[in-house]
């Protein structure tokens, strides 16, 4: 299958390899698995520097090619180009907001919020799914699924649907956002709602994967985190390899805590920086279970049943805890968590400024809001937030904040006769 494949699949920390054409998402002791690639060899092929990404001119397919693809060597190198599926993931905006940065405290020179609401589907799941899905096909595997609290699964029907695979996507009833559950539906794939919450249907897609070989587009996929990878490297580029002080995002499976920590990890490795920035990783209060373990200096994660309005992180059992543990380690980082009250004010201001994202993204901001507060991130300092996803994927929590709340950002519409004289009371 694979000719000249030199990446592996190998033990978090035990370090057993396995071949990278192997169906597996962890070693024979339980550990998850990483992808490895061979540096050394791929460091001779392409002269890997700043400036070799700065300058380089991507395509995929023919097609012109920033984001994930753009960061190819150190994704999947070893792939055939015409077996990549993709819609051009990625290469997302780093905005600037003075109406944020005011409301935050920070320097609006050095206050960034990169957009990954603004990937093909709406959520930075394209990223992970653009190579999982390829790897999938790749493998020659029948059927892809996944759990999920709305975004995988918007992103695996829709991926599934180009790579002409069936898929089967899990989601709990009733805690899927409308825009994401209309995503599965419209691109056509089987979506089943379970009768329990999230971490039952990933308890199903890993017993389902065991028993009939469907193979899971989850995080738990060490594919999904190589795409991932990528936001950080974008980052990087995107500010000219200068390093930022902090990176802050949210979490929920921690997928992206272990993407973002292996890829700046890598990058060090390769020479491409020269230290790491700090993570906050933020999560909801209702559903904090890495928070907790962090508070106990990582002694142990005790699930939870989650509880928030942030439904992609409403998340009680994280799959990826032991290498987001390594992903704080290696940044110095830290875990905060924030109240839905918080989440849904962050989310005005975020909305208002004319960027907008989804509540869980807003955790991104609720969360810096409260560490400038309490004096752990700086003025001064240079920081970096992540909004993981649309504005648009979850309606349902905008019209209830407007109609209903009495707070200063609160829009509700008004009802007007269709006269000049009604109108102009608003001009
Ligand atoms: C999936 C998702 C998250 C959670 O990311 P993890 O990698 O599972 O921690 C956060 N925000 C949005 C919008 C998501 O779709």
């Amino acid at each position: 299958m694979y000719v000249n494949m030199k990446s592996l699949l190998k033990s978090i920390t035990s370090g057993k390899e396995y071949p990278l054409n192997e169906v597996r998402f962890t070693a024979d002791n339980g550990e998850l698995l990483d992808v490895i690639h061979d540096f050394d060899a791929i460091k001779k092929q392409n002269n890997i520097s700043r400036e070799y990404f700065s300058n380089k001119r991507s395509t995929i397919n023919g097609q012109p090619s920033g984001g994930v693809w753009h960061f190819r060597e150190l994704v999947m190198p070893d792939l055939p180009e015409s077996e990549i599926i993709s819609k051009q993931e990625g290469n997302t905006r780093l905005y600037r907001s003075k109406k944020i940065s005011a409301w935050l405290g920070l320097n609006k020179e050095k206050f960034f919020l990169k957009h990954e609401g603004e990937n093909p589907t709406g959520s930075f799941k394209d990223r992970g799914m653009t190579v999982a899905i390829t790897m999938a096909k790749h493998l020659k595997q029948r059927a892809v699924t996944c759990a999920s609290t709305g975004n995988t699964s918007a992103s695996l029907a829709a991926y599934a649907s180009e790579a002409e695979m069936p898929g089967i996507v899990l989601i709990p009833k009733g805690n899927v956002a409308v825009g994401k559950i209309s995503q599965a539906l419209a691109y056509g794939t089987k979506t089943l709602v379970v009768n329990g919450d999230f971490d039952d249907c990933m308890r199903l897609i890993r017993e389902a994967q065991e028993k009939l070989s469907a193979y899971p587009l989850n995080s738990i996929n060490p594919f999904r985190l190589e795409g991932q990878k990528t936001i950080m490297w974008e980052i990087l580029m995107q500010l000219n390899w200068q390093i930022p002080d902090w990176i802050v995002f949210p979490g929920g499976n921690l997928g992206n805590t272990s993407a973002f920590g292996k890829a700046l990890h890598e990058a060090k490795e390769l020479g491409l920086i020269d230290k790491l920035p700090r993570f906050a990783v933020i999560q909801a209060e209702g559903a904090s279970p890495f928070y907790k373990a962090y508070k106990n200096n990582f002694s142990g994660l005790t699930p939870q049943k989650a509880d928030t309005i942030a439904t992609a992180i409403k998340i009680g059992d994280p799959v990826n805890y032991t290498k987001a543990i390594r992903a704080i380690k290696w940044t110095n980082g830290i875990v905060e968590s924030v109240t839905d009250e918080e989440i849904l004010d962050a989310k005005a201001n975020v909305d208002a400024a004319g960027i907008g994202a989804e509540p869980a993204s807003c955790a991104t901001v609720a969360g810096m809001k409260k560490l400038i507060a309490s004096g752990e991130i700086k003025s001064n300092e240079t920081v970096v937030g992540i909004l993981t996803g649309n504005i648009l994927k979850d309606p349902q929590v905008i019209v209830d904040y407007h109609f209903n709340r009495k707070t200063a950002l609160a829009n509700p519409p008004h009802d007007i006769e269709a006269t000049i004289d009604e109108l102009k009371h608003f001009l």
